[in-house]
């Protein structure tokens, strides 16, 4: 990444008074913690500036920090920054907002142009990686919470670094990190994974009902009885799909759960392997090469998914 992004990025959020701050929609922590961490630099930052962390607020992601709620439509003339989402139309809530420039910083595969002036890595292991690169390569300041919140993107989104895209760098600002803002990261281990016992049971029924095929590809349908039964919440499953890495009979797993109350099916897929996105990005997803999502509106839609991603699993094992 060329210096000079970082520094026109800075010049950019200099010059505006208002800064508004969003991210993908149906949110998971690094989204979270990106747009909260680069909202309270700034303000560390430049005190005086309005700076808005917007989006649908998530109860379980509270304790990284509260979103701001704000009438868009009648802030005037202010800079749009996005984090961790790749095109426009899956960023939340900004129907009404009238900006005057925009800026992307994210790490998934680029899809879509959206800003002249984008800071995008997609082997980056998360978004609070390119925001902490941000805020060190320029002028703009960290404290402790900012610290905290870019700990605990860069941990949740490389799984704790076990994903491809954790790289030297991705260590050496976690590090970096640790050093210079002392965290106490067992706490903060602590806030992203301590889980009530009923998660765990229904982490035990995926594992006992997860189908498996000879190709390598694993799936579970998760209907609304079963998210009731074991009183979770739809997200639930997306949260946990990561934990089923490294099953040696699975190359590529997929969570299928039925959201009832808007008829449609949340995919999520993962893969050690055979690459997805290409398949997501044709039943009106996208992602990652090794982790995508998609939402479908009917079963007929989730099972040609799930023949074109058992043919990406077959073909891969033929090249073996
Ligand atoms: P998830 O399984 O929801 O954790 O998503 C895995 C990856 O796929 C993330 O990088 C998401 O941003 C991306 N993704 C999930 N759903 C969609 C979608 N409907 N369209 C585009 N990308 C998606």
């Amino acid at each position: 990444m060329s210096r000079n992004v970082y520094k026109q990025i800075y010049k950019k959020i200099k010059k505006y008074q208002t800064i508004v701050i969003a991210r993908h929609v149906g949110p998971d922590p690094d989204a979270v913690t990106s747009q909260i961490a680069l909202r309270d630099a700034i303000k560390y930052t430049f005190p005086n500036k309005n700076v808005y962390a917007v989006g649908a607020s998530v109860y379980r992601f509270k304790k990284f920090g509260l979103l701001d709620k704000v009438a868009l439509d009648t802030l005037k003339s202010c800079l749009l920054i996005i984090t961790d989402v790749p095109n426009l139309d899956r960023v939340d809530d900004i129907f009404q907002l009238n900006y005057q420039e925009v800026i992307k910083i994210d790490h998934h595969p680029c899809s879509e142009k959206v800003s002249e002036l984008e800071l995008v890595d997609d082997t980056a292991s998360s978004a609070c990686q390119l925001v902490a690169e941000l805020i060190y390569k320029t002028p703009l300041k960290m404290n402790v919470s900012v610290a905290e919140n870019l700990f605990l993107g860069i941990v949740s989104d490389s799984d704790r670094f076990l994903l491809s895209y954790t790289s030297a760098k991705t260590f050496q600002i976690i590090s970096k990190l640790i050093d210079d803002y002392r965290l106490d990261f067992n706490r903060l281990y602590a806030s992203l994974y301590e889980r009530p016992i009923n998660e765990i049971r229904f982490h035990g029924y995926l594992g006992e009902n997860l189908e498996i095929q000879e190709s390598g590809l694993a799936f579970i349908k998760i209907m609304p009885e079963i998210i009731n039964k074991y009183n979770v919440d739809l997200a639930t499953p997306s949260n946990m799909i990561n934990d089923f890495n490294f099953i040696k009979e699975v190359l590529v797993w997929v969570f299928i759960t039925y959201d009832e109350k808007n008829e449609i099916y949340k995919i999520n897929i993962r893969s050690r392997g055979p690459i997805i996105n290409t398949v997501a990005e044709q039943f009106h997803g996208g992602g990652h090469k090794f982790a995508s999502g998609a939402r479908v509106k009917t079963m007929e839609e989730v099972d040609l998914m799930l023949q074109d991603l058992n043919q990406v699993c077959e073909e891969y094992q033929k090249l073996r």
